[in-house]
């Protein structure tokens, strides 16, 4: 039913071998599906020397060895996408089609980064003395650790390795111990795209325990991380004490702003559809939905319709359009932003809860539209990470900018406007990584994805990825 998992140091997929293991739960079913082995203090210092090692022939490896593995790598993906789609929704929950558009799609990153690896130029200075020799050039950072979540198992770690790869670095990547399944499969891969033993290693075990380990290590001369801000807060001050580089994709609470001007009610429905993707547990996510004055009716009727039509149920039954949450601890927090919601006197308009029967089942939690809100509740304020969406009032697009801008996160932002002149406006004025105008285009291979404020530091994706895998080198000669 569900695939093995293994560590994978130097080369090698280590089974548990004795080793302390963790459960991988179904979140549709309660069922343990796997286990995973924790990796020792010993694997980490293997997984370390290994990387150390590999990273003196790999940074002098041709970029179009490295292009060449990526593509392999990214062929391969597109081949296997429907078993790799299969356990992500077993150890995940998302429906199945979604689970399969996530590998088949973001097996772009390593199209893209093959390509881009060719591109990584310098500079030549134009020297004040036309004796001496001046240019700039950029070199891979070092060996790198990563850490990426659960919500987009495959997504979030093929962009993090494929940078790093295509950079000429090497890396220890902690996946998510939850939802495993989709990391092992790109190990899998990069093995037998031909990618030589320590440029990739995977472990698995305490979060905690595992970054600490790795980012005090000398050897380590980069961290990536994608999860909580709270969590990114916490490494990057580690990273910082040790001097180390750092890109953080964090969370968000994206504003959602819709102008009377715009087409109403199909940017209700395509909203509804975007907000119960991966059950709302995205970082850019529709959070905070605004609606002008004259459309709030209009607008409130067609997303509490679509939200309220949305089949939840196992993301491997056909037909299914929502699976559960990802966890277990995330169906409480969903109760905790419909207990404040309630207490600060808004009206939930549909979902607030599973049945009792979802519940005997798994993690479910069925669409939630709240109205009546103050901008200081929980849900307006905290990120929800789950699929319930507070939709409340705007007079004018000062107003509403300086209510989208309130809060100390900036990842993406959703406009939606019939005028180009609102348009350009809002999209000057919001303090954002990403603004989406009237469709949703952000995530792609060749586009910039991150935050400002609190929602991270550095780009994933377009030609800014392999900014944070590079260091410059100035040589100047005569
Ligand atoms: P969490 O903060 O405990 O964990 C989030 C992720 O970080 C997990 O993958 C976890 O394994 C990892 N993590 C936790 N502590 C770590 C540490 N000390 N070192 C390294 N990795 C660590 O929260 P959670 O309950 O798993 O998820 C809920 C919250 O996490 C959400 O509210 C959301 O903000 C955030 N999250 C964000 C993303 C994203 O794409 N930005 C993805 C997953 C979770």
């Amino acid at each position: 039913m569900y695939r093995k998992l293994a560590l994978y140091i130097n080369g090698e997929f280590i089974e548990s071998d004795g080793r302390e293991q963790t459960a991988v739960v179904n979140p549709a079913t309660g069922e343990t599906i796997g286990h995973l082995p924790v990796a020792t203090t010993h694997d980490l210092d293997a997984a370390l020397a290994a990387a150390q090692r590999a990273f003196s022939s790999w940074r002098k490896s041709s970029p179009l060895e490295r292009a060449a593995i990526l593509r392999k790598v990214g062929e391969l993906s597109r081949s296997r996408a429907r078993e790799i789609g299969r356990n992500i929704t077993l150890d995940e929950g998302k429906p199945l089609d979604e689970a399969i558009v996530e590998v088949t799609s973001c097996s772009e990153h390593a199209d893209w980064h093959a390509e881009e690896c060719r591109r990584i130029y310098g500079r030549v200075i134009p020297a004040r003395d036309p004796a001496i020799h001046q240019f700039v050039s950029r070199e891979p950072v070092g060996v790198c650790a990563a850490f990426s979540p659960w919500n987009f198992p495959y997504n979030q770690a093929i962009r993090k390795v494929a940078a790093a790869i295509g950079a000429g670095c090497t890396i220890i990547l902690k996946g998510p111990e939850e939802a495993p399944s989709a990391v092992m499969a790109i190990a899998e891969m990069f093995d037998e795209a031909g990618l030589p033993p320590g440029v990739l290693n995977v472990v698995w075990g305490n979060p905690a325990h595992i970054s600490e380990y790795l980012i005090r290590s000398p050897i380590v001369r980069k961290i990536s991380f994608t999860g909580s801000v709270q969590v990114g807060k916490a490494l990057a001050a580690l990273a910082g004490a040790h001097m180390k580089r750092a890109t953080l994709e964090l969370g968000g609470h994206s504003p959602v702003l819709v102008f009377e001007d715009a087409d109403v009610e199909a940017a209700a429905a395509m909203l509804a559809r975007f907000k119960v993707r991966n059950a709302g547990q995205v970082c850019v996510s529709p959070t905070r939905f605004y609606v002008q004055e004259k459309a709030y009716e209009r607008f409130l009727a067609k997303f509490t319709d679509v939200m309220c039509s949305v089949k939840v149920g196992n993301g491997l039954e056909a037909g299914t359009e929502m699976g559960p949450l990802a966890n277990a601890r995330r169906v409480p927090a969903m109760q905790r932003f419909v207990d404040d919601a309630v207490a600060r006197g808004g009206q939930i308009l549909g979902g607030g809860g599973a049945s009792a029967a979802q519940a005997s089942q798994g993690n479910f939690f069925n669409p939630t539209v709240v109205t009546g809100l103050p901008d200081d509740s929980l849900l307006m304020s905290e990120e929800p990470f789950g699929p319930i969406a507070p939709v409340v009032r705007f007079r004018d697009a000062d107003e509403v900018i300086a209510r989208a801008n309130s809060l100390p996160f900036g990842l993406s932002s959703y406009v939606f406007t019939g005028s180009l002149k609102t348009a350009h406006k809002v999209s000057g004025a919001l303090e954002a990584g990403m603004v989406n105008i009237n469709h949703f285009g952000s995530g792609r291979a060749e586009t910039p994805f991150g935050g400002v404020k609190d929602s991270g530091i550095g780009s994933e994706g377009g030609t800014e990825s392999f900014d944070g895998y590079l260091v410059t080198k100035f040589v100047t000669q005569i």
